[in-house]
C-alpha cells in the first residue's frame, strides 16, 4: 500500500519530526507539512530549511484539518499533546508517534483521544545525539527498523496507513507487543544510555582525564551528548524495565570487580571473551543493517 495525504501535521518538529517531514515530501507523498512545537527560532528555521510547510503553537487549530498526526516529543509530553489534539482532531484523522517507549503513549492515547483504536504507536529504531530541526535529515530512517505497537483496539485500516508512512520514509517495520518492545529497548538502547552518562559523569570529575581521553572513550559516550530532556522522559516512562537491566549490569560489574580483586585472570578472560564472542557475532550477523 502507497500513501498520499493532503495535510499532515508534525507535532514536535526536531530531529525525528523533521527528518519524516522531509522524507514524506521527498518521497511526493503528502501536499502540506504544518509544524508544531515550542520554540520559534527552529520552527522558522524547519521553515527555511523547507521541512515543514507553515506552523502554529497551538495543536487545536493547527490539527483541525489534518488526514494524520505525527507526534515527535519527548515521550512525557505525549499525555498533553494528546489532550490539546483531542479537541479538535477530526474523527478520520488517523494518528502515530514515534516515542522510545510504547507502554506510557499508549497509555496516555488511550486516556485522552476520542477514538484511540485510530492511534498507531511506532518507534523507528534511528537518531542520533543531535536534536533540533537543523539536524533533521531525509535519509535518516532509509533501511532502518520501525517497529509498531498496535494492540487488539487498532484500527485495521489506519495500521495499514501508519504502516505505509514509515515505508515511504524508508523504513523496514516490525510488529511487536508495546510490552515486548519495552523490555528488549530497555536494553539495548535505554541501559546503553544511562551507562555512557554515567561513565561520563564517573570520569568526568576530572578534566585531566578529558585530556587524555581518545577515540575507544568518544564511540563509548557518543550518546551522552543525547537530549538530556528526552532522556529523562524515556527513563521515567520505562521505569521498572530499565531497573531491571541496572540490576543486571550491576551484578556483571560485581563479578568483574570480585574477579579483579581477586586476580583472578581466568574468569577474566572468560567475562571478556563470552562478550567478544556475543559482540562478533552480532555484528557479523547484522552489522551491515545498521
Ligand atoms: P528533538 O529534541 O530533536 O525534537 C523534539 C521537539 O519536540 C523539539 O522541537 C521540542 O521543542 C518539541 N516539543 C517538546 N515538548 C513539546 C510539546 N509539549 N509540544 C510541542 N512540541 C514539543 O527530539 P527528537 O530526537 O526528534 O525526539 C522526538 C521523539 O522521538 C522522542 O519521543 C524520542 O524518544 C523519539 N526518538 C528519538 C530518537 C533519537 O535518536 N533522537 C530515535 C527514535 C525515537
Amino acid at each position: 500500500m502507497s500513501i498520499q495525504m493532503k495535510h499532515l501535521v508534525v507535532i514536535g518538529t526536531g530531529l525525528i519530526g523533521g527528518s519524516v517531514a522531509l522524507a514524506l515530501k521527498r518521497a511526493g507523498c503528502v501536499e502540506r507539512i504544518t509544524g508544531v512545537g515550542r520554540s520559534v527560532a527552529n520552527l522558522e528555521e524547519a521553515v527555511r530549511l523547507g521541512v515543514i510547510d507553515d506552523f502554529s503553537h497551538d495543536i487545536e487549530k493547527a490539527v483541525v484539518d489534518a488526514d494524520m498526526v505525527l507526534v515527535a516529543v519527548p515521550v512525557a509530553a505525549c499525555e498533553q499533546v494528546f489532550e490539546a489534539l483531542a479537541k479538535s482532531l477530526p474523527d478520520k484523522a488517523v494518528i502515530t508517534d514515534a516515542g522510545s517507549t510504547k507502554q506510557s503513549v499508549m497509555a496516555s492515547a488511550e486516556r485522552y483521544l476520542k477514538h484511540p483504536s485510530q492511534f498507531v504507536p511506532a518507534h523507528p529504531v534511528a537518531g542520533s545525539e543531535h536534536s533540533g530541526a537543523a539536524a533533521a535529515f531525509s535519509e535518516l530512517f532509509e533501511d532502518k527498523k520501525c517497529i509498531l505497537t498496535p494492540n487488539e483496539q487498532t484500527d485495521a485500516k489506519a495500521l495499514a496507513q501508519v504502516q505505509a508512512l514509515w515505508e515511504a520514509v524508508g523504513a523496514r517495520v516490525k510488529i511487536m507487543s508495546a510490552a515486548e518492545h519495552d523490555d528488549v529497548l530497555a536494553a539495548v538502547s535505554h541501559l546503553p544510555h544511562l551507562a555512557a552518562f554515567a561513565i561520563v559523569n564517573a570520569v568526568g570529575k576530572s578534566d585531566h582525564a578529558f585530556r587524555l581521553a581518545a577515540g575507544g572513550f568518544r564511540d563509548f559516550t557518543r550518546i551522552a551528548s543525547s537530549s538530556p530532556e528526552m532522556w529523562r522522559d524515556i527513563a521515567l516512562c520505562n521505569q521498572s524495565a530499565i531497573v531491571d537491566k541496572i540490576d543486571a549490569l550491576q551484578e556483571e560489574l560485581s563479578v568483574l570487580r570480585d574477579a579483579l580483586k581477586a586476580r583472578d585472570g581466568d574468569a577474566l578472560l572468560d567475562k571478556f571473551a563470552s562478550a567478544k564472542q556475543a559482540r562478533d557475532k552480532w555484528m557479523s550477523k547484522y552489522g551491515d543493517k545498521l
